[in-house]
């Protein structure tokens, strides 16, 4: 794809950004620490990356999907860690304000999230909903003026850390299925709300993530986020953004693999050789490299047709996702492949590449839900 001036201008401030503050050093300290960097993520705010699509009013860049996909893929190419904060507030922490907010609610949470001094997570996910996040059994009654919210979401991405979190809650159990569920906006310091124990992941370490507990807290009606019953809509709605979202990274971190690999084949010599002279290693290579070039066109297109508001766009969504995860798991399993002994030692980046990148085929939709949501575009009509 040839891009815009524009876009151009953005990738590389994207890429200087990423090529000068996500040093080794920070990046490694986190591994160690689990932290959660401040001060990184003071400048990213200062960079704006944290409301690249959220209207300037809004505390944003008011930027297109694209610009957003391009500043995730030139962070997810040195650090994967760093996109799952950009993301939260852009796609699934953002997304359902944008999509749903009154003038109010904008004001009140999204302009804070946008500027990265909030933290809005989001809190779909369940012990017994997954794939079928439909099947959501938290539950909200209401009392006058408030709703009393009950359940347990879980795995949700930034808990820990989260100042307010999106709850899908069924608010009509006469509805079946995934009718009858409402959105509110949960303030996580709200009595009634705790945390799960923080998740051990095998990557993405710096994304802290836990369950929420929701036990009798009571939410003001002002805080229910778009109409009753529609929650589910706009849960879906904001996985189109989200898949997007997860595409991108998954193009950046294959890109930062294949780039190491390059220059290791080139460097690593065995029977008086380049390695990257045997064919077998230099055909991985192209193989490697043809695949990220499809998914990269897939990842573009699907920006581009969100941009459009195009009826395609879930579909396109949901391929760019699906091909861009798979490939880029193939690509980072080539990649440790090629490294030998190396690539499975911590000191070496495809070792954290290949472990950070194995949750990409299964947050926000497994691979085989995305199959599922492009085979009903196609075959329901
Ligand atoms: C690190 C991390 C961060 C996350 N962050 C968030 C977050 O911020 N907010 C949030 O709400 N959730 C979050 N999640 C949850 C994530 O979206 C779910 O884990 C995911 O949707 C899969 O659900 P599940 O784990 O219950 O797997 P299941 O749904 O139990 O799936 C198990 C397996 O069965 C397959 N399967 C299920 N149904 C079908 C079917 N009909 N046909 C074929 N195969 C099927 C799946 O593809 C998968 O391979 C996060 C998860 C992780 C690991």
């Amino acid at each position: 794809m040839i891009f815009s001036e524009k876009h151009e201008l953005i990738r590389k401030l994207a890429r200087d950004f990423a090529e000068k503050e996500l040093t080794k050093d920070i990046l490694d300290r986190i591994e160690e620490t689990n932290e959660y960097p401040k001060e990184l993520l003071d400048k990213m705010a200062k960079a704006g990356f944290f409301g690249i699509k959220t209207p300037v009013k809004y505390g944003g860049q008011g930027s297109d999907m694209l610009s957003y996909v391009l500043v995730i893929e030139e962070l997810a190419r040195v650090s994967a860690v760093t996109t799952v904060w950009v993301s939260a507030p852009n796609s699934l922490g953002g997304g359902p304000l944008l999509l749903a907010g009154t003038e109010e609610q904008l004001q009140k949470y999204l302009v804070p999230v946008a500027k990265g001094e909030k933290i809005m997570a989001f809190g779909l996910t369940e012990p017994n909903a997954g794939s079928d996040a439909g099947a959501t059994s938290t539950t909200a009654v209401r009392d006058g003026d408030y709703w009393i919210l009950n359940g347990r979401k879980t795995f949700i991405t930034h808990a820990p850390v989260a100042d307010y979190c999106i709850i899908y809650a069924k608010t009509d159990k006469t509805q079946k299925g995934s009718r009858g569920i409402s959105a509110f906006i949960v303030d996580m310091k709200l009595p009634g709300v705790s945390l799960g124990k923080p998740e051990k992941k095998m990557g993405l370490i710096g994304a802290p993530t836990s369950d929420i507990i929701l036990e009798d807290v009571r939410v003001h009606q002002s805080d229910m986020l778009g109409e009753e019953g529609k929650g589910f809509t706009n849960a879906m709605k904001t996985l189109d953004i989200g898949r997007i979202g997860v595409a991108a990274m998954s193009i950046g971190v294959a890109q930062g693999a294949l780039d190491e690999t390059i220059r290791y084949a080139k460097e690593r010599k065995q029977f008086g050789r380049r390695i990257a002279d045997f064919q077998e290693i230099s055909f991985m290579i192209a193989d490697m490299a043809t695949k990220l070039q499809a998914a990269k066109e897939l990842v573009y297109r699907a920006a581009q047709l969100k941009d459009m508001n195009s009826p395609d766009a879930t579909q396109a969504a949901s391929m760019a996702k699906y091909y861009a995860t798979e490939v880029c798991n193939e690509i980072a399993a080539k990649a440790v492949q090629i490294h030998g002994g190396y690539g499975y030692i911590k000191e070496y980046k495809v070792e954290r590449i290949y472990r950070d990148c194995r949750v990409f085929t299964i947050f926000e939709g497994t691979s085989q839900v995305q199959k599922m949501v492009i085979a009903n575009t196609l075959l329901k009509k």
